[in-house]
């Protein structure tokens, strides 16, 4: 779970998107939940099958969408030996910026925090969601065709095909720093769309949709919300 440090947000909320970062999802530790049905004030117990975590996804944000309060969550973490996940993103370059050569569990999490600080704007100062748009899985054809025009495109493999960055579609489509009336595309993370404050939902989402059009335009690729839209 140390991946997932300075993710904001409440416990009851965590499997609803299935929360992840750096490698790791909540549905790696995830045991079992408990949970109050709305309609006849029943107590369900969810284990892990029944809440089908997919990225960024769970029965609770499809089907089960404000069918259920979530209660309580039971997570069941490794004793030792514990195995870091340290390959993805920048974790293994913070450590050694550390001097750290045999990390803890501490570490980890303290090596994420400070990427994350250095990276995302702090809701409580400036209004952000998080990540706004999902990474697309694409086929290995068209990562293809993207890498012979930009060689340095970031991909991971994945169920599927390649995961590509989003942030990096949207940042080559040229819309990292963007502002227009009181909001925009943050100038250090383009996946993340800021409201400098006075901006309406409705303006932010015809953003993210003018992001969606640009990245298929150029890419042909089709980004996805991660967030909720009330
Ligand atoms: C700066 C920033 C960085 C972020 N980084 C990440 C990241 O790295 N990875 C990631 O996955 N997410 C990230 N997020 C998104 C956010 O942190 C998560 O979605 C988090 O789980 C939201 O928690 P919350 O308590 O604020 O939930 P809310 O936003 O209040 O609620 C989210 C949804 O869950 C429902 N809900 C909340 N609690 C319950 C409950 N007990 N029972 C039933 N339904 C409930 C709500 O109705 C709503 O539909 C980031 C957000 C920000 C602002």
């Amino acid at each position: 779970m140390e991946n997932l440090s300075l993710i904001p947000g409440k416990v009851g909320a965590a499997p609803m998107q299935n929360i992840g970062a750096y490698g790791v999802e909540i549905k790696d530790t995830f045991q079992e939940l408990e949970a109050l049905r709305i309609s006849d004030g029943e107590l369900v117990t969810f284990d892990r099958a029944a809440c089908r975590f997919g990225y960024r996804e769970s029965f609770f944000k499809r089907e089960g969408r404000d069918l259920f309060v979530i209660l309580s969550v039971t997570f069941r973490l490794d004793k030792a030996p514990h195995t870091l996940h340290t390959s993805y993103g920048n974790i293994q370059q913070e450590l050694e910026h550390r001097g750290i050569q045999h990390p803890t569990i501490q570490d980890v999490s303290e090596a994420v925090i400070a990427i994350r600080r250095s990276k995302l704007p702090d809701p409580a100062v400036l209004g952000n969601a998080g990540s706004f748009f999902k990474n697309p899985v694409v086929d290995p054809l068209v990562l293809e065709a993207i890498r012979a025009e930009y060689p340095d495109v970031v991909a991971y493999p994945a169920e599927g095909g390649y995961k590509l960055a989003a942030g990096w579609l949207i940042e080559r489509a040229g819309w990292k720093g963007h502002q227009r009336d009181g909001h925009g595309v943050h100038d250090r993370q383009a996946l993340v769309l800021v409201n400098h404050g006075g901006a309406t939902g409705q303006q932010v989402f015809d953003l993210s949709t003018d992001i969606l059009r640009s990245v298929y335009e150029r890419f042909g690729v089709e980004l996805e919300r991660e967030v909720n839209i009330l």
